[in-house]
């Protein structure tokens, strides 16, 4: 195995072929239809029909827990973990891949928003050994609000100025995974969780499938605007210490400009040009110098911040995909 973490359930022994991982957050409505729902889809075929079915209960406070239960109960397929807390899809996606013992393992919302109807291709796709991971994204933002789709495609384009990943606008969590690319994923053992940038960071080859929103099959978004900017903004400094080259960019021109002040005023002042108060020259340069060096050592203390910053994220220094 090329990559290991604590994370990884390893080569379990009568694995299935395929892993599906919901993450569940007050979704008692959506369980049992997204049950039948992937059921009817998945055993249809041989290869699909060999499944587990792991949902990730995010600590609802709803009767999520007690539906998924009655459907583990009637389908030995189904397993559960259930968290004492909410602690965010993240980490409910994290648990679930952790969890997972399939040779494929496909991340999907509990709400048929992610069509299970996909799955069939997406395995074919990444079977065949040319992928190891198929992706979905939305072509069409059709039924959301016009505020929302223009922030959401303001992020996709600062992401991927600012981060060195292609963050693609409209991705999904909706992925079928090879089981060397989700042991990729679990290497990955930093706090803040972005799984976004996460997937483009690991690499490996990933085959794109599209498709056009679909509506919530029951229950309402769990993420309120205000989520999605903080999402947002947590996404950036994951994946970026650019923000911070900012600051130390700034310092520099401060204090140049501050050199260039200190310049003038002491030639007009030295050309014995008037000047209205006295000390107005001294004092000015004293606090523009100081100012200025002050914002340049930040800006040096921010370029090591940055570096201690992805030195404790302990990120894998590669990973491979093939050897021999
Ligand atoms: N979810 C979760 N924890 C949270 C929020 C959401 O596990 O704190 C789950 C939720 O139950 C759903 C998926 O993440 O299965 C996507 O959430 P949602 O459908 O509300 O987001 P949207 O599709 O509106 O972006
Ligand atoms: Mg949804």
């Amino acid at each position: 195995m090329p990559v290991h973490s604590d994370y990884s359930a390893g080569p379990a022994v009568n694995a299935p072929v395929l892993s599906l991982v919901v993450p569940c957050f007050n979704e008692e409505a959506a369980i049992a239809l997204f049950h039948e729902e992937a059921l009817k889809i998945l055993e249809q075929r041989e290869d699909t029909r060999d499944l587990e079915i792991i949902f990730v209960d995010d600590g609802s406070r709803d009767g999520t827990l007690r539906e998924i239960k009655k459907r583990a109960e009637r389908d030995g397929r189904v397993r559960y973990i259930s968290f004492s807390r909410n602690f965010g899809k993240e980490a409910a996606l994290l648990a679930g891949l952790a969890a997972s013992r399939g040779r494929f393992v496909v991340t999907l919302d509990a709400d048929l928003q992610d069509p299970p109807a996909l799955i069939p291709e997406m395995l074919d796709a990444v079977n065949g050994g040319e992928y190891d991971c198929a992706a979905t994204r939305r072509v069409t933002r059709r039924g959301e609000p016009l505020v929302r789709s223009f922030f959401a495609r303001s992020f996709y384009y600062l992401m991927t100025k600012v981060a060195e990943i292609e963050v693609v606008d409209g991705a999904r969590d909706f992925r079928l995974m090879s089981r060397v690319y989700v042991d990729a994923i679990l290497a990955m053992d930093e706090r803040n969780r972005f799984s976004k940038g996460i997937f483009p960071w690991v690499g490996f080859k990933t085959k794109w499938f599209e498709y056009e929103n679909v509506k919530r099959s029951a229950g309402e978004t769990k993420w309120s605007f205000w989520n999605l900017m903080i999402y947002a903004l947590n996404g950036i400094f994951a994946f970026s210490s650019k923000p911070l080259a900012i600051a130390s960019v700034l310092g520099i021109l401060f204090f140049l400009t501050a050199l260039v002040f200190i310049s003038v005023i002491m030639i007009k002042k030295l050309a014995g040009y008037r000047v209205n108060v006295d000390g107005w020259a001294s004092s000015v340069c004293i606090i523009l110098f100081t100012s200025g060096i002050q914002l340049f050592t930040v800006g040096i203390l921010g370029q090591y911040v940055a570096k201690t910053y992805t030195e404790v994220k302990r990120r894998p220094h590669y990973i491979i995909r093939e050897s021999s």
